[in-house]
């Protein structure tokens, strides 16, 4: 059963070198599908063709918080016509990053964004994917607002919060994204949080090129590197590999290609 990496950045310059037989190589190593997510506004021009150039990969369109102050009305017109396109999957990467920026007028400028692609995302009838960094109050109370109105699912991505605020998104029906973050010594938070979480609400992602687990933190990661999460999440849970593959597997099939 191939592995469904649900959040890569292949479009990432770290990738000019190898990009096309790193991303042809990957189904005879076991990588069955990627989605690979936009971030600035600019990977919104990569994304289609990329799509369109392999029959594995997909894609998710959106604007990532740290590029909320070059979203115009241009670029929110231009990110429906992309969202229309048949392997657009989900909205995102979109949400809150208050690591790197400090100031209150980003911090709103960042919900005012936020809020613009949710409400794409549910006007579209699509899933979204959710960046949030030293963000935690303000995206629970956001995100809590626009699931009372109705969404179509979404991916906390990198999910680093606690056990108590992971609850309430699944509590909403929503998946969290595990990657690299789940092998590291100082990860503890994480683990617990992968205990606690019914495996039918996890999906696997690199986040490629950033994030690469024990034993290659630090360096360029790649989807390659996802047997060493499955192997980690698979002993925390105390069930097999294949089993956390087939299932994760099957969790972001239901939420992006149904
Ligand atoms: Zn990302």
């Amino acid at each position: 059963m191939p592995i469904f990496d649900t959040h890569t950045h292949y479009d990432d310059e770290q990738f000019n070198e190898d990009r096309d037989g790193l991303i042809r190589s990957l189904p005879e190593h076991g990588i069955g599908t990627i989605m690979n997510v936009c971030a600035s506004v600019r990977s919104l021009d990569r994304i289609v063709p990329m799509t369109r150039q392999y029959e594995h990969v997909y894609g998710a369109a959106g604007v990532h918080p740290d590029y909320a102050d070059e979203i115009t009305q241009e670029v929110l017109d231009k990110l429906r016509s992309i969202l229309a396109e048949p392997k657009i999957l989900a909205v995102g990467e979109i949400g809150l990053d208050y690591y790197w920026h400090k100031e209150e007028e980003s911090h709103l400028l960042q919900q005012k964004t936020f809020r613009q692609q949710l409400d794409i995302a549910r006007e579209m009838k699509m899933p979204f994917v959710i960046h949030s960094r030293d963000a935690a109050e303000d995206t629970l109370r956001i995100v809590k607002e626009y699931m009372k109105g109705g969404m179509y699912g979404g991916v906390m991505h990198c999910y680093s919060y606690s056990k108590e605020l992971a609850k309430e998104y699944l509590d909403m029906g929503l998946y969290l994204g595990i990657g690299g973050v789940v092998t590291f010594n100082n990860g503890r938070k994480l683990k617990e949080v992968v205990q606690m979480a019914p495996l039918s609400q996890l999906v696997l992602e690199t986040d490629c090129p950033y994030l690469a687990p024990v034993p290659f933190r630090g360096k360029r990661n790649s989807s390659l590197n996802l047997p060493y999460v499955v192997r980690a999440i698979a002993e925390l849970k105390g069930i097999t590999t294949e089993e956390i593959v087939a299932v994760t597997e099957e969790n972001a099939r239901r939420l992006l290609l149904k």
